[in-house]
């Protein structure tokens, strides 16, 4: 635990992101910075790397909800527009392909949840879900604003937000690339 007035620590500028514009994101600087023994935490570089573990499973939950609410929006707005021509009648498979992801990851993430909750590791299980489900999200995402048409890339609906948002989840908590590795790793452990 370092002080959060501690001279050796400065809060750097607050970045202007594409999205997630609720959650202030600050770079934090470290010079020099000497931590008392009385403030430490605990010993070695598994608490953070299990923090990461636990926290990929955690940012996915916010995945799934985000997911959901493009898909609520993608209904409401089917259900209240009016085709203008047969051929613009949606045949319902798009949203059936968005419900498909967002069901398989809410079943994911829970599956994790209860593993962590019976105490394992969840190294590779955390990597796995947060790729999948960022992965989906993209894919929602970008089909709900589809589904809106030209109102779909325009900020007076809600729907370009979302997909804004959805892009960092393959980002944050380790990229997906590092992900892989990090299943793939696992698995070499695993089939020695
Ligand atoms: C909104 C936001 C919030 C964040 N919050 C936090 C936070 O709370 N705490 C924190 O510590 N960090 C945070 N980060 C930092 C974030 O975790 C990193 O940006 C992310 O891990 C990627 O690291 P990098 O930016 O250094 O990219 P780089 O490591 O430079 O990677 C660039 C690209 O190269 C790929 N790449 C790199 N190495 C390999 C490899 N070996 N094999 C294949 N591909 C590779 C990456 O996947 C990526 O596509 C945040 C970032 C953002 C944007």
């Amino acid at each position: 635990m370092i002080d959060r007035d501690s001279k050796e620590l400065t809060v750097g500028a607050h970045e202007n992101k594409m999205g997630f514009r609720l959650s202030n994101t600050t770079e934090l600087i470290f010079d020099n910075v000497r931590v008392p023994v009385e403030n430490r935490i605990g010993e070695g570089l598994h608490i953070a790397l299990n923090a990461l573990n636990l926290s990929r499973a955690f940012i996915s939950t916010l995945g799934v909800g985000i997911m959901q609410r493009a898909l609520d929006e993608a209904m409401a707005y089917g259900a209240s527009a009016v085709p203008a021509a047969p051929h613009q009648i949606p045949d319902g498979s798009a949203d059936a392909d968005m419900a498909i992801k967002i069901e398989a990851s809410r079943c994911l993430v829970n599956n994790t949840m209860k593993l962590m909750d019976a105490g394992h590791l969840v190294q590779k299980e955390g990597a796995i879900t947060k790729t999948f489900v960022s992965d989906c999200m993209q894919e929602v995402t970008s089909n709900a604003v589809q589904i809106f048409g030209g109102y779909g890339y325009s900020k007076e609906y809600p729907i370009e937000k979302l997909m804004r948002n959805a892009k960092i989840f393959r980002i944050f908590e380790g990229t997906n690339q590092i992900q892989r590795l990090t299943i793939a790793k696992a698995l070499e452990k695993e089939y020695k």
